[in-house]
């Protein structure tokens, strides 16, 4: 890591506007998750013990940037709208509405202030007067958390005069949302950029979740197995494509497996297949042979005669070899052979990452082959255990064995970047060492 950290700035009586990922799982107004902010307090500490005057922003959901005169729809509104079942103008009313309430990280203050022994104020705006107010009446020692970032479409816009005013409320910037460290966006990474504020160092969990991930890529202890899974190949084409080259075994399942195994010239009957990557998947096939690596595909897969709806709802369920899924049966979860022999291969390894489900795990009779991934990993005695994040994060924390776990990932879309081999914007832009 050649980033310079807190660790490496005076702080003492400056203003730290510190990026944080507060963008917590809710549920009618209360966290149900706290992963997030536990993750970034000793950050946020450690500037309060130094003497700083602490600004924290973050972003919470996907709002329709409410604040602004400009609003963004997303492609599900859009759809919305071109299918003519709404209009454009009844969508933004109802988020004007609505979201105030729904987005707000008035619970996050709320949560944080009770963690930081009521140091904590909370600014209802984001660069209007109250975080203006909020700001200038904080003391050495005490915190400001702004309202959500993404009220004003500003932020994603890496907006000039957004950036000005953010950059306003600080003397030295500190990165510590790592997961959005791969976003470029007004405060992960444009405030730096544009050159507003010269003091950019990044937090503890950043730090943290670098040295434990890109360590592991760069310097594995081997065997080094990376286990892939989720829906669609297309989605990690480079990942797979990295790790190859970087691991000794690299497992695929999920979804993602039976356009490998169409590519092998199995039948797939209707499970997912994405038929423009099959000689994407052979040249994959192909080069795991030319390098000598090993590369794991099911040999057994659960199926169904449909997709369950909703999808937790109990579905017939049968085991059949993945090279030869029946016409009308679609492939859902690894079977049981292909547990075992995954979960072997985990346990025998020294490093291993692993990103995306074995299996539609949303339903329970179809999560077995997560299940078992999950655990596998918490067995491996010995090695360093790393999960980017995401669903397989959330099944990890969910069964039990996160402290059995070296390294969960806060950072599903970080760490496939981390995993692909990219520069994630939001720690390029910091001061080097
Ligand atoms: P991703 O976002 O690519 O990590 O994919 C996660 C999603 O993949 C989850 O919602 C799973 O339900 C889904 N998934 C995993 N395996 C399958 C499968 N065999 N068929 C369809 N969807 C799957």
């Amino acid at each position: 890591m050649n980033k310079k950290t807190v660790r490496d700035v005076d702080v003492k009586g400056k203003r730290v506007l510190v990026r944080c990922d507060f963008n917590v799982p809710m549920k009618d107004g209360v966290i149900t998750d706290e992963n997030r902010i536990i993750g970034a307090l000793p950050t946020i500490k450690y500037l309060m013990e130094q003497g700083a005057k602490v600004v924290l922003c973050s972003h919470m959901g996907k709002p329709h940037s409410i604040f602004s005169a400009e609003v963004k729809l997303n492609k599900k509104d859009k759809k919305k709208v071109e299918s003519g079942e709404t209009t454009a103008e009844a969508i933004i009313e109802k988020a004007k509405k609505d979201e105030p309430k729904k987005l707000t990280l008035a619970p996050v203050a709320k949560r944080l202030n009770e963690l930081l022994d009521g140091k904590v104020a909370f600014a209802t705006d984001v660069v209007g007067n109250d975080a203006a107010a909020k700001v200038a009446a904080c003391k050495n020692g005490e915190c400001v958390l702004l309202e959500n970032l993404r009220f004003h479409w500003e932020e994603e816009g890496k907006e000039l005069e957004f950036c000005k005013k953010l950059a306003s409320y600080c003397d030295v910037y500190v990165n510590d949302a790592f997961g959005t460290a791969h976003r470029s966006h007004a405060s992960t990474a444009a405030i730096v950029e544009y050159g507003l504020v010269k003091t950019a160092v990044c937090g503890f969990l950043i730090e943290k979740e670098l040295s434990v991930m890109a360590d592991s890529l760069e310097h594995p202890v081997r065997p080094f197995v990376a286990i892939l899974g989720g829906a669609k190949v297309a989605d990690k084409l480079n990942v797979i494509s990295n790790l190859l080259e970087k691991c000794d075994t690299l497992i695929i399942g999920g979804g993602m497996s039976y356009t490998f195994i169409k590519a092998q010239g199995g039948t797939v009957g209707t499970s997912l297949v994405d038929d423009e990557k099959i000689d994407y998947c052979k040249d994959m096939i192909k080069k795991a042979k030319d390098m000598g690596k090993e590369l794991l595909l099911p040999v057994d897969t659960v199926v169904t005669k449909a997709f369950p709806d909703p999808i937790d709802a109990p579905v017939e369920i049968k085991t059949v070899e993945s090279k030869a899924i029946p016409d009308d049966c679609m492939g859902m979860d690894i079977g049981e052979k292909t547990r075992k022999l995954f979960a072997d291969k985990v346990k025998s390894a020294k490093t291993v990452i692993w990103n995306g489900p074995m299996g539609v795990f949303e339903n329970p009779m179809l999560a077995k082959g997560t299940i078992a991934v999950a655990e596998a990993l918490a067995e491996a005695k010995g090695a360093t255990t790393i999960v980017g994040g995401g669903d397989s994060a959330a099944a990890c924390t969910q069964l039990g064995f996160a402290d059995k776990i070296t390294h969960i990932s806060t950072g599903g879309g970080a760490s496939l970047e981390l995993f692909e081999g990219k520069v994630l914007p939001g720690i390029a832009c910091l001061n080097d060492k």
